[in-house]
């Protein structure tokens, strides 16, 4: 099903080959739900092994399942509320991965929570440091702990998962935007750092408007039929996970302008 993922446009001149992902060690976090659901499926229906980090574990058993059925990879599930990450918390993780696979070859940031759409003036405290430690904080400490792991593969990719509101800022956004900002920076920072290695690349993928439950929630209004799917962004996700961008760091992607190289 995945693999006709590009039928919608076939105007692509490269199509993404089928073994794209073969054998490939992807972590995915916010994996139970929305985009990274989605994600997770196509990166194993492309052959990677995919390791299902997020909040609700019946959600990530679902993915799993669906997984399972729909392809012979080797997927996990690590059950982790990203609200609670402490220094250190996923040292038993990465000596899983090393345990289980060996190495790590991708690091999808997907998990998000949107906070609260008002003035900054009016903002609330909590909130703001509840989305600054999932959408922020949290990933920093991951990547840091996953590091590692990432270095014992010979060529892996991080993608950090941005917002429109993350490269230029909108009145009432709040802590969301100024933590797709703040994404946005810690991707340049590491990216800088590991260019000289060349084995490590870092960027940042704005999904746009995906038909999702965070974006019913920010656009309560709108009409979600309407909108693209998770399924329809998938090409530049299998893009800056896959092969042909290996030698692509520290770039800005954006699903509405991107074409395939
Ligand atoms: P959803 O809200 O649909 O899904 C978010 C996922 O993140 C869920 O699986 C959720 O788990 C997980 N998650 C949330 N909080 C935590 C936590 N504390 N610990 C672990 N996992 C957590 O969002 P989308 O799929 O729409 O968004 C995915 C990413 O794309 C986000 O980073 C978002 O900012 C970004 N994005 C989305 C756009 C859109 O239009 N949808 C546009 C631009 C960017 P659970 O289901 O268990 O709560």
């Amino acid at each position: 099903m995945y693999k006709q993922l590009s039928e919608a446009r076939k105007k692509w001149a490269q199509p993404m080959p089928d073994g794209l992902l073969e054998g490939q060690i992807i972590l995915v976090t916010g994996a139970g739900a929305g985009i990274g659901a989605t994600a997770a499926r196509c990166f194993a229906s492309f052959g990677a092994n995919v390791i299902l980090l997020g909040r609700t574990q019946s959600k990530l058993e679902s993915v799993y399942d669906q997984i399972k059925q729909e392809t012979a990879t080797d997927p996990v599930v690590v059950p982790y509320d990203l609200a609670n990450y402490l220094d250190g918390g996923c040292n038993e993780l990465l000596d899983m991965i090393i345990e289980h696979y060996g190495r790590l070859d991708g690091l999808l940031h997907n998990a998000g929570i949107l906070g609260d759409k008002v003035p900054l003036e009016h903002y609330n405290l909590d909130t703001w440091n509840k989305v600054m430690q999932i959408n922020v904080s949290a990933v920093h400490a991951l990547t840091s702990a996953m590091l590692p792991g990432l270095r014992k593969s010979t060529a892996a990719s991080v993608v950090f998962t941005s917002s429109s509101v993350g490269r230029h800022g909108r009145a009432y956004w709040g802590a969301y935007a100024v933590s797709k900002f703040a994404i946005e920076g810690m991707a340049q920072v590491l990216a800088d750092e590991t260019e000289q290695a060349g084995i490590v690349r870092v960027n940042t993928l704005n999904p746009g408007a995906t038909k999702t439950a965070m974006r019913a929630a920010a656009y309560p209004n709108e009409d979600p039929e309407s909108l693209q799917c998770a399924e329809d962004k998938m090409d530049l996700y299998l893009y800056l996970m896959g092969k042909q961008s290996i030698g692509v760091t520290g770039r800005q992607f954006s699903s509405a302008n991107w074409e395939p190289i």
